[in-house]
């Protein structure tokens, strides 16, 4: 039973690079109570550049970008693209044997006769590799040859320019704010703080971040709607789960927009407001 002006609405939404798959998430949108983020991707601009190369003890910078680039050859993350970028070089005839993504952690991969994870302190941990704590500003990328340690990369990312001016208008409105990430608490925090985001969620893996969506559905209330925005890479599941999963289309994986609800066509995060909006509007015609 959804009026036919919300078929309008959808018309009026694809024209402002909005595609939203179905009537009822444009009622929904009328309903949203909290508009969940994801960080990497969405609320910055998941351009990292590489700002350090520290290679343990027996390696030098240039095999230590160079093991890292190979690693990270077959993924998809920004931090791979960057740490590829940074090497800049070809990444041809590599041999490789296994290659593995641990979402929200890393990579593993078996290149010759070695094998190389490259990722945080979670996957370190997980295969049991010993190395230093880095307490420095930025994402820390451990890399590890054989079981051992060999160095770490340092990533940074930039929050995008609209951002902020979204969660203001996002409050504004009533809408809670809240942020989920796989990356570290200082730099969640850090975020948070910056762009004055009502809540934060940080180091979650995947599920962990489904776990967290759906407590924060049962804090709303009755009959309030939860919006998930994400750039797809690590949160498809996320975004199926939400009362309107919202992906960013640019950096949006297929999976994403495979899963999504609603899917904004640019990289801009301040087009959730188009969405909205749009839904308002509708909304009026409507009744
Ligand atoms: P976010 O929630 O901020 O979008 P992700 O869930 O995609 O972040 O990833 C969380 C963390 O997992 C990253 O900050 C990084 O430390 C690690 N990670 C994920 N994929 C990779 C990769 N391909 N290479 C290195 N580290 C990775
Ligand atoms: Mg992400």
């Amino acid at each position: 039973s959804i009026p036919l002006g919300f078929f309008g609405g959808i018309g009026a939404a694809s024209r402002r690079g909005i595609l939203i798959k179905g009537g009822n998430y444009l009622e929904a949108l009328n309903h949203v109570g909290a508009v969940v983020f994801d960080k990497t991707g969405t609320l910055t601009k998941g351009t990292f550049k590489v700002t350090k190369i520290e290679p343990a003890d027996g390696m030098d910078r240039d095999e230590l970008l160079r093991i890292a680039a190979a690693a990270e050859s077959h993924s998809n993350h920004p931090i791979a693209k960057s740490i590829i970028e940074a090497y800049g070089r070809p990444l041809e005839g590599l041999d490789i044997k296994a290659y593995e993504e641990i979402a929200g952690q890393g990579v593993r991969v078996v290149l010759g006769d070695r094998e190389i994870l490259a990722g945080n302190v979670a996957l370190m941990d997980r295969y049991g590799v010993k190395h230093p704590m880095i307490d420095e500003a930025g994402t820390i990328v451990y890399v590890a040859v054989n079981g051992r340690y060999a160095g770490y990369i340092i990533i940074a990312d930039e929050i995008k320019d609209d951002a902020a001016e979204t969660i203001r208008k996002l409050k504004n409105m009533g809408i809670k704010t809240v942020m989920l990430t796989g990356d570290r608490e200082p730099i969640a925090k850090a975020v948070a703080h910056r762009l004055g985001l009502d809540g934060y969620f940080a180091e979650l893996l995947p599920d962990q971040k489904v776990e967290k969506l759906e407590q924060l559905q049962k804090d709303l209330a009755v009959g309030q709607k939860l919006a998930f925005v994400g750039d797809g890479i690590n949160d498809a599941p996320v975004l199926a789960r939400a009362d309107i999963g919202v992906a960013m289309g640019a950096l949006g994986s297929d999976a994403a927009i495979e899963a999504a609800d609603v899917v904004l066509m640019n990289d801009y995060v301040s087009r959730i407001l188009g969405a909205i909006d749009t839904a308002r509007r509708t909304q009026r015609i409507v009744q």
